[in-house]
């Protein structure tokens, strides 16, 4: 029997003549030295645009204390790893946004958050799912990551995990927050309506997430996102961002965040699509996600942040608005809500 090497020489001449070479690989592109650049989302449920300025603007204020966080992190050299980390526990402790305090209720009016991160240079994540009493969500997802075999872990066993490296807990009831209630409320009322069990689709006021993506002096990628998941939800339901490669991701090419339907970012695995289109088709950050968020997933559906290995920053969004920021180290800083 001819070993595999033997066989890959024979026929590669062969593969030569009819044309059919390995696929080639684009490389990441370089990344200038000492640079950086980060991009936070604080999701597409975004107020009405004819909400009053002054609601408009404690969002804009509440992202730009996020953004000047990861700003001043970078600059003074830390990781893309740490820097996600910080900003992400920043918009988890912000009550407006949904992650963390003030995360959306589920149908029992109870919280179950999702969070990730991933580490762009070694491909290593770690994510939590349907914790109810950790603080921060996205410090637990990065302890299992660094201090476990493992990528994921749910429920009672993450829980059991936070207790064992001792991060900070509280009640479930911690979370709550008024206009967060209201929401469920509503929803549960149109449900009733509509004698529906649980919605298809979420409405825009029914979204939240927070991410943060960042690119360091050195050149490394990470990415990090914590949601309370979609109003309403059913008892035990996970979305996208606590799995990697849909809701989450970081590699050699990019690192993204993404907010929206759970379920569809899950089926189109949204944020590696984005980040394989740049590897095997060479496209650019900007191409490949606006492929995928308006030529695959439909109006409504969300949107995403990235940022590419040069820094290059991105929101692409097939939604009304989405709180975002971008930050980089030639002096952007800018936070915006619609176009
Ligand atoms: N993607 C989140 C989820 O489905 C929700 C959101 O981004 O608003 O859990």
């Amino acid at each position: 029997m001819p070993s595999v090497s033997l066989l890959r020489l024979l026929l590669c001449p062969l593969a030569l003549l009819v044309g059919c070479t390995a696929p080639r690989r684009a490389d990441p592109p370089p990344h200038a030295p000492g640079s950086w650049a980060l991009a936070i989302h604080g999701g597409v449920g975004t107020l009405e645009r004819s909400a009053s300025s002054a609601e408009q603007q404690e969002y804009l204020d509440a992202l730009r204390a996020a953004l000047e966080e990861g700003r001043t992190r970078l600059a003074r050299g830390e990781s893309a790893l740490d820097v996600c980390e910080a900003v992400v526990r920043a918009l988890e402790d912000d009550p407006h946004f949904n992650a963390g305090r003030g995360a959306a209720f589920n149908e029992q009016g109870q919280h179950e958050l999702d969070a990730s991160i991933m580490d762009g240079s070694t491909l290593a994540c770690g994510a939590v799912a349907g914790v109810r009493t950790v603080k921060n969500p996205i410090s637990l997802a990065r302890l299992v990551m660094e201090r476990t075999n493992h990528v994921l872990l749910m429920g009672d066993g993450a829980e059991q995990f936070a207790s064992m490296v001792g991060v900070e807990r509280v009640e479930n009831a911690w979370f709550d927050t008024e206009p967060r209630r209201r929401m469920l409320d509503e929803v549960l009322r149109e449900r009733a309506a509509t004698s529906a069990t649980a919605p298809k689709t979420a409405r825009a006021s029914n979204y939240g997430t927070v991410g943060c993506v960042v690119l360091d002096r050195e050149g490394r990628l990470a990415a990090a996102t914590s949601t309370g998941g979609l109003t309403g939800k059913r008892w035990g339901r996970v979305g996208d961002s606590p799995i990697p490669g849909a809701g989450n991701y970081a590699d050699r090419y990019a690192a993204i965040s993404g907010t929206g339907t759970g379920e569809v970012f899950l089926r189109h695995q949204v944020a590696k699509s984005i980040a394989a289109r740049m590897e095997l088709a060479g496209e650019s950050l900007q191409r490949a996600a606006h492929e995928v968020v308006h030529e695959v997933m439909r109006p409504g559906d969300g949107g995403v942040i990235g940022v590419d290995a040069a820094g290059r920053l991105l929101a692409s969004y097939n939604t009304e608005g989405m709180y975002r920021g971008f930050a980089n180290a030639s002096g952007r800083f800018e936070v915006r809500i619609f176009e």
